[in-house]
């Protein structure tokens, strides 16, 4: 076979959806890439809120109403991270899901993917809620899993580097004459100079992570059943390190606030403690309180292709090499996946790549 040199792709962005479409990238069998991952906050910044991926729960539990494409990439990442639980990255995670409804419980979606379904006896459901599903999913720890990414694809042969870029221009010079972008640029998107979506939002998560080694079950009641609007009482336990669990916590739209909020906090707790009252233990202890922004997108998270004219792209202060000027640029567009980037990251990982690789 004549020799066909690496394809290049830049990915732009170094979250949980970057760093998963990096891993699905190299591991493809149909070309050779030569990638690299451009982003301002970098695998290891665990202690930074400029991105989403360092503070998720992070657990497989489907919200929201049925949307076919969205649970496509749910079932891809279910049984991808249930295949990764002997790593011990990945823990089997006992669950009971309250809801405010009985209706539909039996024929949920997901009732057949994920292990030991059953719907809750009424006598089982306690007060605030009307019925509940117990199944058996996943949860993983960002603390442990990011660096454990950016690791392996550093093995890999796969680049990073540390760059907060402007436009999809100054992108682009990264990439060569005919490389690719993937822009994973979440909550950045709004403000990257040639997407600027105004369709992406922010939805506020505060929470506390306790380590409380009793604590083995996931338990989460809905949204609306706290006093406080944009409230909601989620419990999730971690593998590695055992015994660390996040107590959650708040939804709350369009607010771009990163700083911490005690009142909040204490009424997490609370609600956390009457729902599992093991917490109240002496050997419960507080290890940090946390605050992220999920990044949603109006319309729900984007995936697909668009050919981007760099020609025409207005970023004066920049000077952009001459790689990129005045040409057509592919790229792949992931983003906005708000409450539910873990969950949907590979699946989304393995269509990136499928438009990477279509011609
Ligand atoms: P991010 O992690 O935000 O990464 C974006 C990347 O783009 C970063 O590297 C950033 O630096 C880079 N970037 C942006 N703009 C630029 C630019 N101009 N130039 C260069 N780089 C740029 N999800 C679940 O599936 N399950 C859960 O249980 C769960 N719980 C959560 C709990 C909380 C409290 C929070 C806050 C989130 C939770 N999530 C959960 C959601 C999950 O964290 C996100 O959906 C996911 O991390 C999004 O990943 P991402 O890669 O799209 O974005």
């Amino acid at each position: 076979t004549p020799f066909q040199p690496a394809k290049e792709v830049v990915i732009l962005g170094a979250g949980v959806i970057g760093l998963t479409v990096a891993y699905v990238l190299s591991s493809s069998t149909r070309s050779k890439y030569n990638i690299k991952v451009v982003a301002r906050d970098m695998p290891d910044d665990l202690d930074s809120q400029a991105f989403a991926s360092p503070w998720a729960g992070a657990n497989w539990s489907p919200i929201g109403g049925f949307e076919e494409k969205k649970h496509k990439r749910e079932i891809v990442t279910f049984n991808k991270f249930w295949s990764m639980i002997p790593t011990g990255m990945v823990m089997a995670l006992p669950s009971c899901v309250y809801y405010q409804t009985t209706d539909n419980l039996p024929d949920l979606w997901y009732k057949d993917l994920v292990r030991d379904f059953r719907v809750m006896d009424p006598s089982e459901v306690p007060s605030g809620a009307q019925g509940g599903v117990c199944f058996t999913t996943i949860s993983v720890n960002p603390e442990v899993y990011l660096p454990w990414l950016k690791a392996e694809l550093r093995a890999r042969g796969v680049s990073f580097i540390r760059k907060r870029v402007q436009s999809l221009n100054e992108a682009a010079a990264f990439a060569g004459a005919n490389g690719i972008l993937v822009n994973a640029t979440a909550l950045g998107a709004r403000s990257l100079i040639g997407v600027e979506d105004t369709n992406v939002f922010p939805i506020r998560g505060q929470v506390i992570i306790v380590d409380a080694p009793g604590v083995k079950e996931f338990v989460s009641f809905p949204l609306g059943t706290a006093s406080v609007e944009g409230e909601a009482t989620y419990i999730i336990p971690r593998p590695a390190p055992l015994g660390h669990v996040l107590l959650g916590g708040t939804f709350q739209e369009d607010n771009w606030d990163v700083s911490l909020d005690m009142a909040t906090a204490r009424g997490i707790l609370e609600r956390c403690t009457a729902l599992m009252p093991q917490l109240a233990s002496k050997e419960t202890r507080i290890l940090s309180h946390n605050v992220g922004l999920r990044p949603a997108r109006r319309g729900g998270a984007r995936l697909e292709v668009e050919w981007v004219d760099l020609s025409e792209q207005y970023s004066p202060a920049l000077s952009p090499t001459s790689a990129s000027i005045g040409r057509r640029v592919k790229v792949v567009h992931a983003y906005g996946f708000g409450p539910a980037g873990y969950q949907n990251s590979w699946g989304a990982a393995e269509e990136v790549v499928e438009l990477i690789e279509k011609d």
